[in-house]
């Protein structure tokens, strides 16, 4: 047990990127320190060349125009050149590589310079000549001079090869601070990235035992996780929103359905015990089968309203005019105004061309002309109109009826509810709550303006495409 969480420390992808950044910096600063040390070798190497080739330039030219007394008296007097702390190694050679000068060989004694005699000799040409235990080498040029003699010059790499030690030592020195740095570094951003993908774990984990509430926190920041964190939170809100919508539609269904489904088991228990009458019976029957008819269509609107507000419900979308769309309406409701004593008006032009489904649209506006009339006293009006605003189709249905109360007025989109004065009318109290999800499935809003007393003016604006 007590290696587990180790174990799973080290599985983790915090763990994982923190060991990936500090490898790639670790790496990268080796290569870097490597490629330093490269150049560095290459540049000493390229000064030490330079400085033998212009130095064997300028004593052949000496010697071909003093002849060899005056060189060697030369070399003699440039005692800082010839002797100090990186000196050039000078040999002069006779036709048959025969040494005939040489600078100082106690100097070079590490180095066997018999070979030099031996070594075939070409103009112009870099070669190397080894220490004995191979620790250094003496990096020579030769020139072959007006007499047919051969200057040689060379120089040593041990100076060379002391300063690419002590970069090694340096390297050896930073190493140990530069993969702390890395380790540092690495557990450092690979903390920073994690932390949004950590708080979302801790969030969920939080949603899953039963919080609802658990947010992600948000940095504000623009970047991806950033993004991804306030989406998260929004789809946690929705989906929050549509459980507890869930949640309180099942009660409200519950509730609901208590009261009719008392009243069908009284009715048929109250035509049990009677006495055998036909008449009773057949009553009973049919006031059963109000009451189911009633609770068939709670369930059906229900489910409807369901379907269009998840976006899972089929809209048999088709262009038609508004008017093709009201005429069966009108005549139905023109009947049901006139015997209430309200005056119906409907201002529709007649060529105005809207893409919905038909049927659906059908329903939002029997069931909002449906709830004016309703809601309309005798003497009342119950107006239709039309206009075409910013592109979009804007359809009024006004009354000049009871109005609804600014209390009720954000309920009544709600599933079930009833306004406190509609409890006396029929109704399912789920006319506005479908309307509103049809409308919106067809990309559209309604509003609603009331004055209690006055009356309520219901619009719904659809796109003009739709
Ligand atoms: P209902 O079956 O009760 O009419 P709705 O969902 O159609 O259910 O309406 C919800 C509530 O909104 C109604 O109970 C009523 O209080 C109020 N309401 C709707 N339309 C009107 C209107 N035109 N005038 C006044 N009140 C209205």
């Amino acid at each position: 047990m007590p290696l587990r969480i180790p174990l799973r420390a080290f599985k983790s992808g915090s763990f994982r990127l923190s060991v990936w950044y500090s490898g790639f910096f670790i790496s990268c600063s080796v290569l870097i320190l490597i490629m330093t040390h490269y150049f560095l070798s290459y540049t000493l190497l390229r000064v030490d060349k330079t400085a033998i080739a212009a130095e064997l330039g300028r004593l052949t030219t000496e010697y071909n125009f003093r002849g060899l007394p005056s060189l060697q008296r030369e070399l003699a007097e440039n005692k800082n050149t010839y002797r100090g702390k990186n000196p050039f190694f000078v040999r002069i050679a006779d036709i048959s590589n025969r040494t005939l000068y040489i600078l100082y060989p106690e100097l070079w004694k590490e180095f066997d310079l018999s070979l030099l005699g031996t070594n075939p000799i070409t103009n112009g040409r870099w070669t190397y000549l080894p220490t004995m235990d191979e620790d250094f080498e003496l990096l020579l040029l030769s020139r072959r001079l007006h007499d047919g003699r051969w200057l040689q010059l060379g120089r040593s790499s041990e100076v060379r090869d002391l300063a690419l030690d002590q970069f090694f030592e340096l390297f050896f020195i930073i190493i140990p601070p530069l993969v702390l740095m890395g380790v540092a570094g690495g557990t450092f951003l690979a903390a920073r990235t994690m932390k949004p993908i950590q708080n979302m774990i801790h969030t969920v984990q939080s949603i899953v035992n039963g919080n609802y509430d658990a947010r992600v926190p948000c940095t504000g920041s623009r970047d991806e996780l950033n993004e991804l964190a306030n989406l998260f939170n929004e789809m946690a809100e929705r989906i929050h929103a549509l459980i507890t919508g869930m949640k309180e539609s099942i009660d409200n269904v519950a509730h609901e359905l208590r009261t009719p489904m008392t009243r069908l088991r009284n009715t048929c228990e109250m035509a049990l015990q009677a006495d055998k009458d036909v008449d009773l019976y057949r009553e009973a029957l049919a006031d059963c089968i109000e009451e189911s008819d009633r609770i068939l269509k709670m369930l059906t609107t229900l489910m409807d309203i369901s379907e269009a507000e998840t976006g899972v419900m089929k809209l048999d979308q088709k262009t038609v005019t508004l008017s093709s769309l009201l005429t069966g309406l009108t005549d139905m409701y023109q009947y049901i105004a006139e015997e209430k004593g309200v005056a119906l008006a409907i201002h529709v032009p007649e060529a105005l061309y809207i893409t919905v489904d038909p049927d659906r649209m059908t329903q939002v506006l029997a069931n909002i002309l449906d709830n004016a009339i309703k809601y309309t006293p005798s003497r009342g009006r119950v107006t239709i109109e039309t206009k075409h605003s910013d592109g979009r189709w804007v359809i009024t249905i006004a009354d000049t009826g009871v109005g609804i109360s600014p209390k009720d007025l954000p309920k009544i989109w709600d599933r079930l509810y009833r306004g406190d004065d509609s409890r006396s009318t029929r109704g399912l109290g789920l006319g506005l709550s479908f309307v509103k999800a049809i409308v919106h499935a067809h990309q559209g809003t309604i509003d609603v303006v009331s004055t209690p007393g006055k009356g309520s003016t219901f619009t719904i604006s659809l796109p003009s495409n739709s």
